[in-house]
């Protein structure tokens, strides 16, 4: 059985003294012996303090982009050793935010990819298609496309160390969730793909549905047997909606 993953993306929220209350109150709902993996991303400038306040916990750090270069003259980065420098497992890349907003296409994806292995860092590449790319019945080929671009510069085998995530754009913040049905579907296409190349990696891969999962939506989605978990926006910003997520997620275990 593969361990389920909760991550709760924060986005561009918090403040030192509202990310202490929110990990306190996370820490104490959270029971450490749960069979699942729990992450937290929060921005950049938070991540040493998350780290520190975590420190006795069962909750792990991750942040939500990383440069593709290891170091060097640029300006406003941050690189994948300095994340893990400061206690970081894990680190999202190609979310849809940075794909559309800053215009990340598949080849820096899969070089930020590259240089959060290096560093030993886990990264959750995110996959996911527009409405429009839905309506057009293109799904499949989207995120085939995302997917493939990842393994051809990274290899097969770079997938025992990785987590996806499945986030359909027109279901991330929008109050609209993939259903169950559609989420397994997508999940399915992409395990198949990786098992294409190597059955053992795509046993174990997780891949995790993301997009408006909450506390209400969360154990019906999680019961789907190809959806490994979730990553969270907005409903990571309440202890109480995240701890219904992860005790969802417990449940499938
Ligand atoms: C996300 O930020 O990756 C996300 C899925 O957001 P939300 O849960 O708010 O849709």
């Amino acid at each position: 059985m593969r361990r389920p993953v909760v991550a709760g993306n924060w986005k561009m929220h918090g403040s030192r003294r509202a990310n202490k209350a929110l990990l306190a109150e996370l820490e104490l709902q959270l029971p450490p012996q749960w069979p699942i993996d729990v992450v937290v991303f929060p921005p950049y400038v938070y991540l040493a303090d998350a780290v520190r306040l975590l420190a006795e916990s069962s909750l792990a750090v991750g942040a939500q982009d990383v440069c593709a270069e290891p170091d060097g003259a640029f300006t406003g980065q941050v690189g994948a050793a300095m994340l893990k420098d400061v206690g970081c497992c894990y680190v999202i890349v190609g979310h849809s935010e940075r794909r559309r907003l800053y215009h990340e296409d598949d080849a820096l994806v899969a070089r930020k990819f590259a240089a959060a292995l290096g560093a030993g860092l886990t990264p959750v590449l995110c996959l996911g298609e527009s409405l429009a790319e839905r309506d057009a019945h293109k799904t499949e080929a989207v995120v085939a496309r995302q997917l493939d671009a990842v393994i051809a510069m990274n290899g097969i085998a770079s997938f025992s160390d990785a987590i996806l995530a499945y986030e359909p754009v027109w279901a991330i913040g929008t109050g609209r969730t993939a259903s169950p049905d559609q989420a397994q579907a997508v999940h399915a296409f992409l395990r198949s793909r990786v098992e294409a190349q190597d059955a053992n990696i795509a046993r174990h891969l997780r891949v995790l549905y993301g997009g408006s999962v909450k506390g209400g939506n969360a154990a019906e989605l999680f019961s789907m047997p190809d959806v490994d978990g979730g990553l969270v926006g907005g409903a990571s910003l309440s202890a109480d909606e995240f701890q219904q997520i992860c005790a969802a997620a417990a449940v499938r275990h």
